[in-house]
């Protein structure tokens, strides 16, 4: 594997060194079930709350305000099934949220609710006052993503949240693409709700967390047990929680340097691309990048890419293998949609392999240009 380059960090990072060597004495040292009352099951679930903590602070939020979840789908199931029995009957979504918060709306219909869906604008950023728009005194929920998975674009989540509340609706936010890049504050964005996923953040694959603002109630989501303060039922994998813990105060305590790395990565990347005409979707954080070649399928391309030793994908990882181009594109406005490809870059992408693997894009383009389907 050593000789791929991998430029798909959006669609899951490696567990960093630190978060491994934490959670490896949870495996067999310390493996106690946290929810036994016994000295040893307490010292697991002391690595849980102190994990809790780390969480809780990467967010500016407090412990108790962070429940685990098996990844960012849960979560954002989670929030969404909260307002299930609302008086209120009405939902808000942007049209470039990520497959689980789409679904999870249009879920509820079956629930007596409608959904009103928020387009972006052409750089893949959703205005308060389209948002205002599309609510009334009658929505129980808005979701807009804190910051898109296919072009890295950053929601203006403060000013969103604002218009969400000043109609009396709550607010939640899928952060699982931003706890790397982007400096978060709960208690200054004012959301309710937040969604984190830990293998997007160097943590685990299968472990998340939901974060609920104090005074706002979500009902218990698996039943069968008091773990989470009797709202999620299940032993919890202290494992992988100690690890996301540790990814979460790593992730902030990195983040300057982490983001000044990728910002080389991408200025490399794309002063090196030169074939395709390419083209650039919306503006965001600097690890994710969806560029259309112009006179090329993007499907055959990230193939052709694979082959070559360029792993990145079209679209997001959970809609992949399906033949319609991304959604988020669509939405924008984005010409040639199909003809795109996105790449995403992490703490090991090196410069050395951006320029590399940009290379390597410029000869696939030049032999597939031509060739649509
Ligand atoms: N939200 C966004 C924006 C994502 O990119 C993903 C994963 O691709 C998810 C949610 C789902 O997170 P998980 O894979 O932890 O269920």
């Amino acid at each position: 594997m050593t000789d791929r380059i991998y430029l798909d960090y959006a669609a899951t990072s490696p567990v960093s060194d630190m978060a491994f060597a934490a959670a490896l004495p949870y495996y067999k040292e310390i493996f106690y079930n946290p929810s036994s009352t016994h000295s040893l099951g307490q010292a697991a679930a002391s690595a849980v709350e102190r994990a809790r903590e780390k969480c809780a602070a990467a967010i500016g939020a407090n412990a108790d305000e962070i429940y685990f979840t098996s990844g960012g789908t849960e979560a954002i199931n989670w929030a969404f099934a909260s307002v299930v029995g609302s008086q209120k009957k009405r939902i808000a979504v942007s049209t470039i949220e990520h497959d689980a918060t789409i679904a999870c709306a249009d879920g509820l219909r079956s629930r007596g609710f409608t959904v009103d869906r928020v387009k972006p604008n052409a750089d893949g950023i959703v205005a308060p006052s389209a948002l205002e728009k599309a609510i009334g005194g009658d929505t129980a929920l808005v979701g807009v993503m804190t910051v898109n998975n296919i072009v890295g674009s950053v929601q203006p989540i403060k000013e969103l949240c604002a218009a969400a509340h000043s109609r009396g609706a709550l607010f939640f936010t899928d952060a699982v693409q931003a706890v790397n890049a982007l400096e978060i504050n709960v208690h200054d964005s004012g959301v309710d709700m937040l969604a984190v996923s830990g293998h997007k953040m160097y943590a685990p694959k299968g472990v998340g967390f939901l974060y609920v603002r104090r005074g706002v109630t979500v009902k218990p989501f698996i039943l069968g047990g008091e773990q989470e303060r009797g709202l999620r039922a299940g032993t919890l994998d202290v494992p992988s929680i100690v690890a996301l813990g540790a990814a979460a105060e790593e992730t902030t305590a990195q983040r300057k340097i982490n983001n000044a790395h990728i910002e080389a990565v991408r200025k490399v990347f794309l002063r090196t691309l030169e074939c395709g005409a390419p083209v650039v979707c919306g503006r965001g954080i600097n690890d994710i990048v969806s560029v259309v070649f112009n006179g090329v399928n993007g499907g055959r391309l990230a193939v052709a890419l694979s082959c070559a030793g360029v792993c990145c994908s079209v679209g997001s990882a959970c809609s992949a293998g399906s033949a319609v181009p991304p959604q988020t594109l669509v939405e924008m406005g984005v010409k040639n949609a199909d003809s795109s490809v996105r790449f995403s870059f992490g703490r090991g992408t090196t410069v050395e392999q951006a320029a590399k693997a940009a290379r390597i894009v410029n000869d696939a383009v030049s032999r597939l240009k031509g060739q649509i389907v």
